[in-house]
């Protein structure tokens, strides 16, 4: 009988290989939209990534309130509810910020407990630990190859010889200086897979600061504005460097969000991107749907996020101070957005679903899920 369980996300991720595909990660913060995504991936025969960063979903529950056990229970009967089969369950941004023995041991404390609820996909994010004193490149990325391939080793002690997706990170996603995002070099990322791939260590997919940042894109009034600044000619760079020096790893890109679905349609390099990760958007359907179903809760959940956060962040927009925190309010009321009414549930469903079709035509992901079918089938 099939059981409808996550597959290996190296499957997915080397599956798509030499095709113009974006596989979508979806980072499920309210697990209500997950069926809509399915069924979408079903009707598309899209493969797609079921994911939540540390912050969202550690052994405290993270801000959405869920352990990586109960994010996996939930995402298994999603899958099993509408009959998917080709899908990963994948820990994103496991973020290392010190890389000291405690940091370290608590991260593998998570990835066991990950391990054990039966994840297979993980993003080691070691690349907060740049070192700017570092004479060259390699000097600069030495503490994030150290951590990463400590982790990914741990990570292939505990999955015992089964396979697993990987993906690493070189370069900070949204990190700014004076003139702005700071973008990764081709160099860094060749330099970064190099040394990681002599340490025996193979991702499958490396996620770059290209321009994107998470969540939403704001005016200097506080308006959430279209995100136009992905730099599609450096992520183009990166991949073909990655290629010329023959390093067998895609791009992940992070914070979609924002970024128009006709441009991702017509401009990005898909096939070069073969990991798109879309998490706020999905937060945005719940939030939007709940505004006009659920106008009570609604309205808590708005007076709770601005008292809480307004004293943080003055002379913002309370629209903005809400839009921006809003996240921190999914465990506060998690069971009030559990025990939402059938008709609710309905259209957050229906809208994920149809919101999903969009995605997976921009992504070109329609029939990957029967390519990856058939490659696991010849293992
Ligand atoms: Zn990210």
């Amino acid at each position: 009988m099939k059981t409808y369980g996550p597959v290996a996300g190296s499957a997915l991720l080397q599956g798509i290989t030499g095709k113009k595909t974006i596989i979508m990660a979806a980072n499920v913060r309210i697990a209500s939209v997950a069926e809509g995504i399915f069924r979408a991936a079903k009707d598309t025969d899209s493969a797609v990534i079921m994911e939540l960063a540390r912050s969202e979903c550690d052994l405290k529950g993270g801000y959405t309130g869920m352990t990586p056990h109960d994010f996996s229970m939930k995402m298994n009967a999603a899958a099993k509810a509408t009959g998917f089969d080709v899908w990963a369950l994948h820990a994103d941004h496991i973020t290392i910020k010190k890389g000291d023995a405690a940091e370290m041991e608590q991260t593998k404390l998570l990835i066991d407990a990950q391990v054990a609820a039966g994840y297979t996909s993980f993003a080691i994010d070691a690349s907060h630990l740049f070192n700017f004193e570092g004479k060259n490149v390699r000097e600069e990325l030495d503490q994030n190859i150290l951590a990463t391939t400590d982790l990914a080793r741990h990570i292939q002690k505990r999955m015992k010889g089964k396979e697993f997706g990987l993906e690493v990170e070189v370069g900070e996603i949204g990190r700014k200086d004076g003139g702005g995002l700071v973008l990764t070099k081709p160099v860094e990322a060749v330099e970064f897979i190099r040394a990681l791939n002599e340490n025996e260590v193979f991702p499958q997919v490396l996620a770059i600061a290209n321009g994107s940042t998470h969540g939403h894109t704001y005016d200097d009034k506080g308006n959430v504005i279209e995100q136009l600044s992905i730099d599609i000619n450096r992520t183009k760079e990166i991949a073909k460097a990655l290629r010329d020096n023959n390093l067998k790893v895609g791009i992940a890109q992070h914070g979609i969000t924002g970024t128009p679905r006709d441009l991702i349609n017509l401009h990005f390099p898909k096939g070069d991107i073969i990991k798109g990760n879309v998490g706020t958007f999905w937060q945005d359907v719940v939030f939007d749907t709940l505004k006009v179903y659920e106008p009570s809760l609604y309205q808590s959940i708005q007076e709770w996020t601005l008292e809480k956060y307004r004293p943080l962040n003055p002379g913002k927009m309370d629209k903005q101070i809400f839009d921006g925190n809003c996240k921190f309010a999914i465990k506060e009321f998690f069971k009030e957005l559990y025990a939402v009414d059938h008709t609710t549930e309905q259209a957050i469903q229906a809208m994920a679903y149809a919101e999903s079709l969009v995605f997976f035509k921009a992504f070109s992901s329609y029939g990957s899920a029967s390519i990856i079918r058939k490659s696991l089938r010849k293992k």
